[in-house]
């Protein structure tokens, strides 16, 4: 995700609404506060993914989460900047669709719409991130203009500058200066982190489609899938279970299978090759198909129209009428892929 674009977008919306009352707390810490909105999504996925919650980061960037959060820092803002409720409802709900929206740029596989619909703005992961020079080129650019439109055709009256009149003021003005920095080098050390995981994520697909090294893409998987993530964990994890089933460890694989459904129920690939790889188990046939049987029909009624649903319910047509082991059964979980 865009993590520089984040606080840029930040800095813009902080200048463009200052808060009137220029001798509040909030006016002091202002550019801070309009930055913390402007990461509040990726702050609650965050506390959620250490608090061991499940799917937490599509609640996060969620239409219903965006509301819900707006109108907790309404509140907050009004206390702090002395705000009317609906200038600060306003504010937070702008700078919070302004996270969601940019990582819909680059993440559209988000269920947008949670819990009231499973609509998705798109399925394609793969989109290539900016790296970190053009991230600062792009979004700084356009922060820019921004800043020349403000000074040179905005309403100056409320850019009035900041009253300190008490050393508390004085302290508190350098506090959100110190912090701003900080964010900024928070944001430029993970998006370094990012870009290191998300290489060792797109080094494993290829190791995989290319090459029969599984245990190493496997551990590359393992570096990719630490926080902050290159890739979101349902497909770290899609790739972990095509990487083991490719080893031979079945029960490695459904576990990999599962913890990508965990993250993303939706997931495509991972339905229909856990489909695949009960239909290709080792127990008898009627097993086999109470077990895939599920996920048979997620494809069924869910993806009828997918391009690839034709051929995964053919193979696993043919695994179930075939006698044989996992390990022999399918030596290439996702060929559609
Ligand atoms: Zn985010």
């Amino acid at each position: 995700m865009p993590v520089f674009g984040h606080a840029f977008v930040g800095l813009g919306a902080a200048q463009y609404t200052k808060p009137q009352a220029r001798d509040s707390f909030g006016a002091t810490l202002w550019v801070t506060m309009v930055l913390f909105l402007n990461y509040l999504p990726d702050i609650i996925y965050q506390i959620g993914l250490f608090s061991g919650l499940r799917g937490v980061d599509t609640i996060a960037h969620s239409l219903s989460a965006a509301i819900a959060l707006s109108l907790i820092m309404a509140a907050v803002l009004g206390v702090l900047a002395r705000l009317t409720f609906s200038r600060a409802f306003l504010i937070s709900l702008c700078s919070i669709l302004a996270h969601d929206l940019l990582d819909l740029i680059y993440a559209p596989d988000r269920f947008f719409l949670w819990p009231f619909s499973s609509w998705r703005p798109g399925f394609d992961y793969s989109l290539p991130p900016l790296s970190l020079t053009e991230e600062i080129l792009v979004f700084g650019s356009l922060y820019f203009i921004s800043w020349i439109v403000y000074w040179f055709w905005f309403d100056k009256r409320i850019s009035q500058p900041l009253r300190c009149n008490t050393t508390r003021q004085q302290y508190l003005v350098w506090l959100s200066r110190i912090m701003v920095i900080m964010i900024f080098m928070c944001a430029g050390t993970t998006h370094y982190l990012q870009k290191i995981r998300g290489e060792q994520f797109q080094q494993a697909k290829t190791i995989l489609q290319t090459t029969k090294n599984y245990a190493y893409a496997l551990d590359l998987l393992d570096a990719a899938g630490r926080w902050p993530y290159g890739a979101t964990l349902a497909w770290v994890n899609y790739f972990k279970a095509q990487a083991s089933w490719k080893l031979g460890n079945t029960r490695e694989a459904e576990h990999y299978y599962q913890e990508s459904l965990a993250e993303d129920p939706w997931n495509f690939w991972s339905i229909g090759d856990l489909a695949l790889l009960y239909a290709s188990g080792k127990e008898d046939v009627a097993q086999r198909r109470s077990r895939a049987e599920p996920y048979l029909k997620k494809l069924r009624t869910h993806y009828a129209d997918n391009p690839y649903t034709k051929s995964y319910l053919r193979r696993i047509e043919a695994a179930l009428h075939t006698q044989h082991s996992a390990a022999q059964a399918v030596r290439n979980p996702a060929a559609g892929r």
